[in-house]
């Protein structure tokens, strides 16, 4: 990283600062309807060396970007104005001065294992990395639920994606061991232990290979059901509905909306349950939880796809506890819960299963509960 650093910015990096992916156990499209979620960070991390300069430039690299270094001049960041994957880290030093921070160039490059458009979070990664780093090169003080919030900021209003807090949270805040309970409204987060291992599970990422493209309308076009549903039944967002409440908002909502509502309600529904078994140390009871949650983003909010449904099908049959796709739906990663002794079968049948439809192989690999963004060097 650091030799990287030198051949590209031509001096030594001031210090090298990580932020991890995410898999999110439950709570799915909940973030931007006030809800609650529980993620983890996975091991897979995106790094950011970074040296502070005296100057307005900021000269962005990336081992993943295959291009040159972009060179902006801090003045001139505006949304709209990087239109690369400049967009993320620009975007942040454009949110922190938006913010009222005095912040000016630096180096940086970024260098990452966390698969992009994977679902697993790589933007808020790369962000986090980039916020971590600039609050350490400035001396901001910000705290880390704050470097979440820059990085939000970033991704809402200078790369154009509408998504909630979720993945920057994971990102920013997690700790080994624990799932991080999210409650949006309340701005709040706690960590649940969480480590399946000691139970004798494995927690398993398959990573589809279906590539998300969040920016393409749906994303933002199922947030403005959501919201409109919001509106039509009279509340600030669908956090404020029950599921007690369910039978009676359907009748009065248009038929379109109804699944939508379905979906957000009863996934809040679950990341309370869930809570309430790692609490009393029942990971295991999870398992039923994720299936729930897949079906209703397969069957009600409708953005899983015929890869993600194979995996779930296979792992289920393979005996998998629960399993359920993951991130912002279309595509990209499926988590399964499994016990230690079936993973290998598991996964060979699903790598199978792939073959036999066609598909690209698919990439497996177990996590744990890892770290949150931080300086490593
Ligand atoms: P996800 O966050 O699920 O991986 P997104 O579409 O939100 O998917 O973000 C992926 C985009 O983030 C990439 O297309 C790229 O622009 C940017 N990105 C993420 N990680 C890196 C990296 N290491 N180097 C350069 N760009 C990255
Ligand atoms: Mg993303």
């Amino acid at each position: 990283m650091k030799e990287a650093f030198r051949h590209i910015h031509g001096a030594s990096p001031d210090g090298i600062w990580a932020a991890p992916g995410r898999v999110n156990l439950i709570g799915e499209h909940t973030d931007y309807n006030d809800g609650f979620a529980l993620p983890i960070a996975i091991p897979q991390n995106t790094l950011v060396a970074a040296r502070r300069r005296e100057d307005r430039r900021l000269r962005l690299h990336s081992a993943q970007g295959d291009g040159p270094v972009i060179d902006l001049d801090v003045d001139d960041l505006a949304p709209g104005a990087v239109t690369t994957w400049g967009a993320y880290p620009a975007g942040v030093v454009w949110a922190l001065r938006e913010a009222g921070h005095a912040v000016a160039g630096a180096d940086l490059h970024v260098d990452s294992t966390v698969p992009t458009g994977a679902g697993l979070s790589s933007s808020a990664a790369l962000e986090c990395a980039v916020a971590f780093a600039y609050n350490d090169l400035y001396g901001l003080g910000l705290s880390a639920p704050a470097l979440a919030l820059i990085s939000q900021r970033a991704e809402n209003g200078f790369a154009g994606v509408p998504c909630g807090v979720m993945d920057q949270m994971a990102s920013a805040c997690c700790t080994p061991g624990a799932a991080l309970h999210l409650d949006i409204r309340a701005g709040t987060h706690e960590q649940v232990p969480f480590a399946p291992e000691s139970e004798g599970l494995r927690l398993l990422v398959v990573d589809t290979r279906v590539k998300h493209d969040l920016g393409d309308g749906a994303y933002a076009a199922l947030r403005a059901g959501c919201e409109q549903a919001a509106r039509l039944l009279g509340v600030a967002a669908l956090r404020d509905i029950s599921p007690a409440e369910l039978p009676a908002t359907n009748r009065t909502l248009p038929a379109h909306l109804v699944p939508l509502v379905q979906h957000i309600v009863t996934e809040n529904a679950r990341v309370a349950e869930a809570v309430s078994h790692l609490r009393a140390g029942r990971v295991a009871a999870l398992g039923p939880i994720l299936s729930a949650g897949h079906a209703s983003l397969r069957d009600d909010f409708r953005i899983s796809c015929d890869e993600s449904d194979l995996v779930v099908d296979t792992a289920l049959a393979q005996g998998a506890l629960g399993a359920r796709m993951t991130g912002g739906g279309f595509g990209g990663s499926v988590i399964v819960l499994v016990d230690e002794g079936r993973a290998q079968a598991l996964g060979d049948a699903v790598t199978a299963a792939f073959r036999s439809a066609g598909y690209p192989a698919p990439h497996l690999f177990p996590v744990s509960p890892a770290s949150g963004a931080r300086r490593i060097e």
